[in-house]
């Protein structure tokens, strides 16, 4: 077996735990002589499976009772549209700025609702976290939304911001379970599984049970929450596989010892790439300090024709998928949940090499 150290933004590494968890129980799961892929969604041992999902993802991440956790498909560019059709009350909502995934967010719920675009980091490339100016935000709004994670960008946002009683949407699909939130700031928090959850073909939505049942007529049964939260999820078949995965890494993140520990080693890998970084004198962090994303690492080298040598060369190390978006450049580590320190170690140790032949 020859696996590599895959920085990819996503689909990214899932815990190799996981993984030969998934092999050993593969053909024959639990003694029922099947796989979990051909099981019906209304037996017993999935209804195991999905409760247990939502269980351990409730104590994991802290969710309070008057929240429901619902596990739906479409990524989380279906959410764009599921928001605004499920909570448009006065057809307008506040947006902050951050990259390309809110531009995506903003574009979509257009088509339903006026976006106001309350802040925005556009100025500067996307570079850093916005400062929300209070006055800005409309009351009357339905939600503000904010994209916690920029995972093209490579920034996050340290502070929630306090939208009072307007409901505040988060879109944390690259950072959710990578370090302790509070959930009872947000009215709907949802993520695609495909970096830090699960395989691609999940998405997870966990909102407040006030903000359901209150889609519009127009809304497709498909994307209102009520469909989903009325059935546990099981209004149709859900992506049975992919909860299934991702119940076995909500187990490994109990294991690791909860969200806290695993944002402790979050901050230690973050921590020793962007330090290396910083002292290089070579490599470049586009990003500003205060907003540094802990799960996605955009760096540059002086010489932009060297890119390609650096990535041909990272993946002869066993180092894979280091470039960097085609809209930023340069070179792009990410750093899920699952990256283990000894990757990024390696990684460092990669670029100092580099580095001392390239200078
Ligand atoms: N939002 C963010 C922050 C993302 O990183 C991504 C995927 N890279 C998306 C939305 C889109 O997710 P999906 O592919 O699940 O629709």
């Amino acid at each position: 077996m020859n696996r590599v150290f895959n920085f990819s933004a996503g689909p990214a590494m899932l815990p190799l735990p996981v993984l030969e968890k998934v092999q050993e129980e593969l053909l024959d799961y639990k003694g029922s002589g099947m796989s979990v892929m051909e099981m019906s969604h209304r037996s017993g041992l999935f209804t195991d499976i999905i409760t247990s999902a939502e269980d351990t993802l409730r104590e994991i991440m802290n969710i309070p009772d008057n929240y429901k956790v619902l596990f739906v498909q479409g990524g989380a560019s279906q959410q764009f549209a599921a928001v605004p059709l499920n909570i448009m009350k006065n057809k307008k909502a506040d947006f902050v700025n951050t990259g390309s995934w809110s531009k995506k967010a903003m574009k979509e719920a257009k088509k339903y609702i006026e976006v106001n675009e309350i802040a925005s980091s556009e100025d500067k490339n996307f570079t850093y976290i916005p400062e929300i100016d209070a006055s800005k935000l409309d009351p009357q709004a339905d939600y503000v939304h904010i994209t916690t994670n920029n995972t093209i960008e490579g920034t996050v946002f340290k502070e929630i911001p306090d939208t009072g009683n307007v409901p505040l949407v988060a879109d944390m699909s690259s950072n959710i379970l990578s370090e302790e939130i509070d959930v009872s700031k947000f009215g709907i928090i949802y993520a695609g599984a495909q970096k830090n959850i699960g395989p691609a073909g999940l998405t997870i939505v966990i909102i407040r049970e006030d903000l359901i049942g209150r889609a519009a007529d127009i809304c497709p049964t498909m994307l209102d929450y009520k469909t989903h939260s009325e059935s546990g999820s099981l209004y149709n078949t859900p992506p049975t596989f992919g909860v299934y995965i991702a119940k076995l890494v909500f187990d490994w993140i109990k294991e690791q010892g909860g969200v806290k520990a695993v944002q402790q080693q979050n901050e230690k890998k973050a921590a020793l790439l962007y330090d290396y970084i910083t002292m290089s004198d070579f490599y470049h962090s586009p990003i500003q300090e205060d907003s540094r994303s802990l799960m996605n690492v955009p760096f540059t080298i002086p010489n932009r024709d060297l890119d390609a040598k650096f990535i041909e060369e990272a993946k002869k190390n066993g180092l894979e998928t280091l470039k960097g978006h085609r809209s930023v450049g340069g070179m792009r580590a990410s750093i899920y949940n699952a990256m283990p320190l000894e990757g990024v170690e390696k990684l460092v140790q990669f670029m100092k090499q580099f580095k001392e032949e390239n200078k």
